[in-house]
């Protein structure tokens, strides 16, 4: 589910990519939006480390769109902290319990369905 206005290409992903099933369910969640050309993953763990490449990304991109796995919020903190714009989606917000829930394929793809959904809508109705 590509969207159609902007081409993607400019979205950079980021996902907490944490330990718990919340956290896997988030780092699979941004490949699959890789995978349907919504945006570009590449590594919170940079923002993080205040690594100046990573930060000038960010700052440069059209829009960064933050997955984290629970409502702790560890990505989020990370660019709210560097005052840096992003778009914020919670997986615990879509049904699934942390340290609870099994992870399956049909959970990753209709989360990122929905998810992908989300994102098109809001930067189409910018256009
Ligand atoms: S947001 Fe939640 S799941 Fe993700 S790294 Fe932080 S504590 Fe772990």
């Amino acid at each position: 589910m590509a969207c159609a206005c902007s081409g993607g290409k400019t979205n950079l992903i980021y996902a907490c990519s944490g330990a718990a099933n919340t956290g896997f369910l988030a780092d699979q969640v941004a490949r699959q939006l890789m995978k349907e050309n919504i945006g570009s993953m590449t590594c919170l763990a940079g923002i993080g480390a205040n690594l100046s490449g990573f930060i000038a990304s960010a700052e440069g991109a059209d829009r960064n769109i933050v997955i984290d796995g629970c409502p702790v919020a560890c990505g989020k903190k990370q660019f709210e902290a560097r005052g840096i714009p992003f778009d914020h989606f919670v997986m615990t917000n879509y049904g699934v319990e942390k340290n609870k829930t099994a992870i399956t394929g049909d959970i990753i793809v209709d989360i990122s369905n929905k998810v992908a959904s989300a994102i098109t809508e809001k930067v189409c109705s910018l256009n």
